[in-house]
C-alpha cells in the first residue's frame, strides 16, 4: 500500500459516510502519537490522495496551555503547484518506518493546493515544519518513503 500512487479522491466523494469513515481512521491513529504531525490516508490502509496534519502543528506558542488546541487539518487531492529553489536538510521520520531518522533535502517553501473536508478549495503558503510536513505527505501520496531519499539513516528509539 504504502508504494503504490494513491488514486485522487473523487469530488463526490468528499462530505460521503465512507470519507468521513477514512478521517475518523486518520484522526484514531494520530492521536496517540506524541510525536507524528502528520498521516497520509496510504499509512492507514487507503489508497487515496489525502492526508492529515496534526492541530499542534498549527498551534502559535507550542508550549501555551492556555492556548486552545487548534483541529487537525485535512487535505484532500493535494498538489504542490510552488516549490523554491532553495532547500535545506531537515530530519525525518515516519510513523511508517518507526524508530528510523535521516536527514532530507527539502525545499525550503513550498505552496499547497488541496480541498478541504468540505470541497473547498485552500491554497496555503508554507515554511518551516508545515512546509516540510507538506512535501513528507505528498511523497507518501506517492509511493515514496523518506528513507528512499534520506542520507544519514540512522537507528533511535
Ligand atoms: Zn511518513
Amino acid at each position: 500500500m504504502l508504494r503504490v500512487v494513491a488514486k485522487p479522491v473523487p469530488k463526490k466523494n468528499i462530505g460521503s459516510p465512507a470519507l468521513s469513515k477514512i478521517i475518523k481512521k486518520m484522526h484514531a491513529a494520530l492521536a496517540p502519537e506524541k510525536y507524528g504531525v502528520a498521516i497520509a490516508a496510504p499509512q492507514v490502509g487507503e489508497s487515496l490522495r489525502m492526508f492529515m496534519v496534526a492541530g499542534r502543528v498549527f498551534k502559535e506558542n507550542e508550549k501555551d496551555e492556555a492556548e486552545p488546541m487548534p483541529a487537525n487539518r485535512v487535505y484532500i487531492n493535494p498538489e504542490i503547484t510552488r516549490a523554491s529553489r532553495i532547500k535545506r536538510d531537515e530530519q525525518e521520520g515516519c510513523l511508517s518506518v518507526r524508530n528510523m531518522y535521516g536527514t532530507v533535502e527539502r525545499h525550503q517553501k513550498v505552496t499547497l493546493k488541496a480541498l478541504n473536508e468540505k470541497g473547498q478549495v485552500v491554497v496555503e503558503n508554507a515554511s518551516g515544519l508545515l512546509c516540510h510536513i507538506f512535501q513528507h505527505e505528498v511523497d507518501h501520496l506517492n509511493g515514496i518513503l523518506f528513507v528512499d531519499k534520506a542520507k544519514n539513516l540512522h537507528e533511535s528509539k
